[in-house]
């Protein structure tokens, strides 16, 4: 079962502004800024506004218009940064077998180096 929102997680704090982040994108519904830890070359995490833990509970809970406006700010990130060309990694974790540190939705953006093979 998915824990209840937790809006003292560090991303929920960048949102509200109270730490700062390496923004290179905000909208409405999504904002994004560096990884702090990068494992690329270019390495962006991008979150939705709203509160939610994970992919799972966004999927779940979000309206269409919050859902259609993260998946196209994913896709403008990606895209304003040059990395259609070369190519690009979308990974989200969910929960504890995933390794998910942070329970607030983010999906991590990798470019910059060939990838490799998808981790198991
Ligand atoms: P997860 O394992 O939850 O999918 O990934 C969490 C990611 O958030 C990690 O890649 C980590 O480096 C990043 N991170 C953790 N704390 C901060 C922070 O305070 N600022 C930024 N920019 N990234 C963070």
């Amino acid at each position: 079962a998915t824990l209840p929102y937790d809006d003292q997680n560090i991303f929920a704090k960048i949102l509200r502004g109270e730490i700062p982040a390496n923004k290179v994108y905000e909208d409405d519904h999504a904002l994004a800024f560096h990884d702090i830890n990068p494992q690329a070359p270019q390495h962006i995490l991008v979150i939705p506004k709203g509160p939610y833990v994970s992919w799972d509970d966004f999927a779940a809970r979000a309206g269409d218009a919050e859902i259609a406006g993260f998946v196209r700010a994913v896709g403008h990130v990606a895209r304003a940064a040059g990395m259609v060309a070369t190519g690009y990694r979308l990974l989200a974790n969910i929960g504890q077998d995933a390794h998910q540190e942070v329970p607030h939705l983010h999906v991590h953006i990798f470019a910059g180096r060939p990838l490799g093979p998808m981790l198991a």
